[in-house]
């Protein structure tokens, strides 16, 4: 590798000047698990975003289900492209702020990693099939794939990410009671820089989801006329724009809500941080109330749309078929999988504890720990796997003419 010249900028010193005094900085990480020395110009958290990057579960997320499953047409949102906009809407408040950009995009690239195939259907059939088995929840599977799932490295298991990245997917997790959880809980409140992409998430899937739901003609503009937000959106585009076009008019106003939202986002999180008084990280970490938010008036609103789209689009039964299929295919090759272990490639197989000598001794990793439970094994199988990946393993353990 060449080396690079020491006359490049250091970046821990740049950060340090610019960012807000609440903000996150690279030097005062806590590392990571298995220590690495610094590298020569790139911050801990610049490492982070590119190891996520690289990783084969962000990859995978072109072919996850966000809402939509399969291939409807060619340009609704996956788990990807959801993940691109949330990154660079919260990096455009994150600089706005004054948050560390670098360690905002790597939350937000990271943020969906361990969502499973199929959506939140999916979750919900893992959640079922581990139930008394420590459960399943899809931002402590994102951790195990940071953790102990990638295998990139020769000298450490997963992608060896910062503690602070690793924490964001605990503060978010809904199974908090669990051991593991403890050491990032003990911390406080998440960081300003976690609580932006959190806000950044919903900002990005109300709008694009509607967007989505009108493109595919699951709802129309008559419909959404009826929905508070979207008609203060679209007042000044019609003021401006009274002959547009259905489809232009729509990007129009997408684009508006956008706007309005971060506008929205930016004024009310300054006016949290200046009247709760946070000076320092340490402020941030003390304060029990979420400091990055929407005011209360658009809070309302957002609900209000969010409440239409669940009865309009998320329980439509066009998505409620393929949702209910992604289960069946879920559940049936878990059951099949747990019954009969030895149809699980050996990559996995090996992973279990219990697994014959013989593929122990061929396993081909050397630093993926064990796993004594065999559920939590084949867990880890499906909730990688893509929709596609799951429906031709499904094809190839119960139909006939499957490839095998
Ligand atoms: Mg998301």
């Amino acid at each position: 590798m060449p080396s690079p010249t020491r006359d490049a900028m250091d970046w821990d010193d740049f950060e340090h000047s610019w960012l807000a005094p609440f903000a996150m900085r690279g030097r005062d990480s806590r590392g990571r698990r298995y220590p690495e020395p610094p590298h020569p110009f790139r911050t801990v958290f610049q490492r982070d975003r590119e190891r996520v990057v690289h990783s084969t579960a962000f990859r995978r997320l072109m072919g996850k289900t966000q809402v939509l499953v399969g291939q409807i047409n060619d340009h609704h949102r996956t788990r990807l492209t959801h993940t691109l906009e949330v990154a660079q809407i919260s990096r455009t408040i994150a600089r706005r702020l004054r948050l560390n950009e670098d360690l905002t995009e790597a939350i937000a690239l990271s943020h969906d990693l361990g969502h499973p195939p199929f959506g939140h259907s999916g979750e919900a059939a893992l959640a079922e099939c581990l139930d008394g088995h420590g459960g399943f929840d899809h931002n402590l599977y994102g951790l195990r794939r940071v953790d102990v799932l990638e295998e990139r490295y020769p000298e450490f298991p997963g992608l060896n990410v910062s503690w602070e990245l690793r924490e964001t997917f605990v503060q978010h997790s809904k199974c908090k009671n669990l051991p593991e959880c403890k050491e990032f809980l003990a911390v406080g409140s998440p960081l300003l820089e976690a609580q932006l992409v959190d806000a950044c998430d919903s900002l990005a899937y109300d709008t694009h989801d509607t967007d989505d739901a009108l493109g595919i003609g699951l709802i129309t503009l008559d419909e959404l006329g009826g929905v508070e937000l979207w008609r203060r959106a679209a007042a000044p585009v019609r003021d401006q724009h009274p002959e547009l076009r259905d489809d232009l008019f729509r990007s129009a106003v997408i684009r508006e809500l956008i706007a309005w939202q971060v506008l929205d986002l930016i004024d009310e999180t300054t006016r949290r941080i200046s009247s709760l008084g946070i000076q320092t990280l340490a402020d941030v970490r003390a304060c029990p109330a979420p400091i990055v938010g929407f005011s209360p008036d658009l809070l309302a609103l957002k609900s209000d749309l969010e409440r239409f789209l669940h009865e309009r689009v998320y329980r439509h039964y066009r998505v409620l078929r393929m949702a209910a299929k992604g289960q069946k295919v879920l559940k049936r090759l878990f059951s099949e999988l747990v019954a009969r272990p030895e149809l699980l490639p050996e990559r996995y197989l090996t992973r279990w504890s219990g697994a014959p000598a013989d593929q122990l001794r061929r396993a081909r990793s050397t630093v993926v720990p064990r796993e004594g439970c065999l559920e939590r094994v084949v867990a880890d199988y499906l909730a990688g796997m893509t929709d596609r990946f799951a429906r031709q393993e499904y094809l190839r353990l119960f139909h006939p003419d499957g490839d095998l």
